[in-house]
């Protein structure tokens, strides 16, 4: 078990789903944790009052917004850029904009937070976005754009581990297969398409991607950057 005892955490989107278990984790673990929310104002502030973690409101389809919540909260010990949303449907049809605000959310937000995070960052800094096994491998139509925006994230921490290494602080890709959440439950539709691609037949517990990047916000972790870290059941292998 890590120990995060007076560590600094954003968590952007930690209102639901894996971003909230990554909240309680760290909370569990000591770590004094910040995050945002868009629009689930109830359950974070349910969250925050059972975690004893501040939520504040932040679209992070708005970059300067989340620049700014970035900066003033920092110097962060530890981002964690987990908000991300999907669009589905044929390419032919869906509105331009919809992709746009996706490409934003996913690509352009993590991008920009994590320069912002570096600036005040310490050494021993610890970035981590949560992107996806489809930014490896996409099996099923109507999801290019969700695929899109999670295989930029990984050129993006290539770049940017050459950019921040010099200063000791680290970015890693947590990449799950499919996890339960409300984005994708377990006794949903697409359940025995998905476990069919699977070599564990199940959904994973957002409690487990919380896990990995925790490890990867350790002190364990110090010489592992600019790399993905598949979390999926082999559902990608
Ligand atoms: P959920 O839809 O269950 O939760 C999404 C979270 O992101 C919520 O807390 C939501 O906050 C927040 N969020 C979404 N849009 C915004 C926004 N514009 N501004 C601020 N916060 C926002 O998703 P999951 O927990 O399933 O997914 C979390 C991450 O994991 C995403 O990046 C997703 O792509 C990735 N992932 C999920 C997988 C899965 O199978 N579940 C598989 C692979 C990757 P609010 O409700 O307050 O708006």
């Amino acid at each position: 078990m890590s120990d995060f005892q007076g560590k600094s955490v954003l968590v952007l989107g930690g209102s639901r789903g894996i971003g909230a278990a990554i909240v309680r984790r760290f909370a569990s673990d000591g770590a004094k944790v910040v995050f945002t929310y868009n629009g689930s104002r109830e359950a974070a502030e349910q969250l925050a009052a059972d975690t004893g973690t501040s939520a504040v409101a932040t679209d992070s389809s708005d970059r300067d917004a989340v620049i700014a919540r970035v900066r003033d909260s920092g110097p962060l010990d530890i981002l964690v850029v987990n908000a991300g949303i999907a669009v589905f449907g044929d390419a032919l049809d869906i509105d331009p904009d919809e992709i746009d605000r996706l490409i934003r959310i996913n690509v352009s937000t993590p991008y920009h937070a994590s320069v912002e995070a570096a600036r005040q960052m310490p050494e021993g800094g610890r970035i981590i976005v949560i992107g996806s096994v489809n930014g490896d491998r996409m099996p099923i139509p109507g999801m290019a754009s969700y695929a899109l925006s999670k295989s930029a994230l990984q050129g993006m921490a290539r770049g940017l581990a050459r950019d921040f290494g010099p200063r000791g602080i680290t970015i890693n890709i947590v990449q799950p297969g499919p996890i339960d959440t409300d984005a994708n439950p377990e006794d949903g539709p697409m359940r025995e398409l998905m476990h069919s691609f699977m070599a564990i037949k199940r959904h994973g517990r957002p409690e487990e991607v919380a896990g990995m990047v925790a490890w990867l916000a350790g002190p364990e972790a110090g010489f592992v950057t600019g790399a993905m870290h598949t979390i999926d059941g082999a559902f990608g292998a």
